[in-house]
């Protein structure tokens, strides 16, 4: 009786749309991807992620799912729609301006899921002895965003993990969030992408700690500073920065706000050709509300004589200002000198390159192109108080209600992809590390149809190599080369006249030389070619094919 031989195939529409595409290293990312039928469009900012794409993506949610699962993370889905009370406990229903409000302003398509999870534990958790809660979920996450970019990079729609911890005190919470970092830096790793890890604000989901997770990159949308002396990396809206000399700043801008209880005025002064950070001036003034910047609306709530007794005014110098400066007319004439208390030399704006650094006050600051790829918090009650996730813990002989300390971590997974696109672009195209390439190795055949080439179908189901085989009609050999090259596949499979010798044509990059073991103790046929150094043609026997694929792909 016949073995049922079944073929892994490249995808139906593989390379259909790519025969009259001129590829060059400047084609963006983005466009290649789509091209290459990985992704496509349907409208700006949303996304169908086509077979080729979801393998990648599906390889990469598995590295974040194996360290995850490592520092003892369960996953779970939570439901992609989520009802507003709590967001209005929160007080994000207001703030969340990119929220994806459905029909009726009910319920929103979720951009993140603190609300839903912090509900989960504090309906489930019974016992203070089953923390601490770790949880984590891979699917997608929505924002209403108003100038959508094509791309993955900002989309109305996005593939996120998102994990959440839930511990009994502020202490076990670090640990948490050191084990994060731990299993962070090991998906990077794993990923082969280079990555930069920088204090950053906490915005707008608040809580006491918070890094950003980059890789470095001209495309980038943010901006990193690096210090050159104390080595503190941040972004650019937590970078504190000293100008490098006394600077004649001519002309200053103002910019007002008030506190969250109306009674105080800020003056924010700082050079008019500079960015102003509001985080900075919030600083100083923790009970600052940065949402309102109506700056009619704030003056006018100091500009009744009657009432102005009762409040008080802080003035902001930044930096870069001094006496000399031209600062504009203060708004309000009827002032008591005495209500205003001045604050000089505090640094309010975005950071340049080469000015001195905020926290060491010695070394300069240098600024890179970045673009965000994870974000860890520490959220210590933020959530926990307003949606009373609480448990009853011992104290003494009595126990007491405590919220729980949370902490939530992302990881863009779409975005990687286009970031691991990006870096290991080069001028064949696409060159992806195996661990995200959608397969490992094409198969092309010279002359279909050989009988005997099934037999390599076979050892490469038996091995478990990750291959599709490219047999469509009527395209050449050199043609089906080129195009695995072009998408960036590891190794191309060539079945040709010299079989039972196949030969291997090398593209992913090499990561380390271990096949160099598995070739000194070969019993079989295996010779090589190479061209500067470099390995590019294997010739192997088909008895030693899987070994070999198996050595060679182990370093890429
Ligand atoms: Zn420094």
């Amino acid at each position: 009786m016949k073995r049922f031989l079944h073929v892994k195939n490249v995808p139906k529409l593989y390379c259909a749309n790519v025969d009259s595409f001129k590829y060059s290293k400047t084609v963006p990312t983005h466009e290649l991807l789509t091209r290459l039928n990985y992704i496509s469009h349907p409208k700006a900012g949303l996304v169908n992620w086509l077979p080729a794409g979801l393998s990648s993506m599906n390889k990469i949610s598995n590295v974040v799912r194996k360290r995850m699962n490592e520092i003892d993370f369960e996953e779970l889905g939570l439901s992609l729609i989520s009802h507003n009370s709590s967001w209005k406990k929160t007080g994000r229903w207001e703030t969340g301006l990119e929220f994806f409000k459905l029909d009726g302003k009910e319920y929103l398509l979720v951009p993140t899921a603190e609300e839903e999870i912090t509900n989960h534990v504090a309906s489930h958790l019974t016992s203070y002895k089953n923390l601490p809660l770790l949880y984590y979920q891979i699917n997608p996450k929505f924002r209403n965003e108003k100038r959508p970019r094509s791309g993955l990079l900002r989309g109305k729609e996005f593939i996120m993990k998102d994990a959440y911890s839930f511990d009994i005190d502020e202490k076990s919470a670090m640990t948490t969030y050191n084990n994060v970092i731990g299993a962070y830096t090991r998906i990077f790793q794993d990923l082969r992408l280079p990555f930069t890890k920088a204090a950053a604000d906490t915005g707008e989901i608040g809580g006491s700690l918070s890094h950003e997770w980059h890789y470095l990159h001209e495309t980038g949308e943010d901006t990193v500073f690096s210090c050159d002396n104390c080595g503190s990396v941040s972004n650019v809206e937590k970078t504190l920065s000293f100008p490098v000399e006394e600077t004649e700043v001519a002309d200053v801008s103002v910019t007002y706000f008030m506190t969250k209880d109306k009674s105080t005025l800020v003056c924010a002064y700082y050079p008019k050709d500079r960015e102003l950070q509001p985080n900075f001036v919030k600083n100083e003034v923790p009970d600052l509300n940065v949402h309102i910047t109506d700056q009619e609306l704030i003056l006018a709530e100091f500009s009744d004589p009657d009432t102005l007794i009762s409040k008080k005014i802080i003035r902001i110098m930044d930096a870069r200002l001094n006496s000399r400066s031209n600062f504009p007319d203060f708004p309000i004439s009827f002032i008591n000198r005495s209500l205003i208390t001045t604050l000089s030399d505090i640094p309010i704006v975005s950071a340049e390159e080469f000015e001195i650094c905020g926290e060491c006050e010695d070394g300069k600051l240098h600024g890179n192109r970045a673009i965000e790829i994870g974000h860890t918090f520490y959220l210590g009650d933020k959530y926990s108080k307003p949606l009373g996730c609480s448990v009853e813990v011992p104290v003494g002989n009595k126990t007491e209600r405590k919220d729980l300390m949370m902490g939530c971590y992302g990881i863009g997974v779409s975005r990687i992809i286009a970031s691991i696109g990006e870096i290991n672009k080069d001028d064949k195209g696409l060159n992806w590390p195996r661990i995200v390439a959608p397969w490992e190795v094409t198969v092309v055949e010279a002359g279909n149809g050989n009988k005997e080439f099934e037999e390599v179908y076979r050892y490469l189901n038996q091995a478990g190599l990750d291959y599709r085989a490219d047999n469509r009609p009527k395209v050449g050999l050199g043609k089906k080369i080129n195009q695995s090259n072009l998408m960036g596949i590891p190794i191309t499979v060539i079945l040709g006249k010299k079989f039972p010798i196949i030969e291997l044509e090398i593209r992913g990059k090499k990561y380390g030389d271990s096949w160099k073991q598995v070739y000194e103790s070969r019993d079989f046929e295996w010779e090589v070619e190479y061209e500067n150094g470099q390995d590019i043609k294997h010739f192997v026997h088909k008895d030693g094919l899987s070994r070999a694929l198996e050595g060679l792909l182990e370093d890429m």
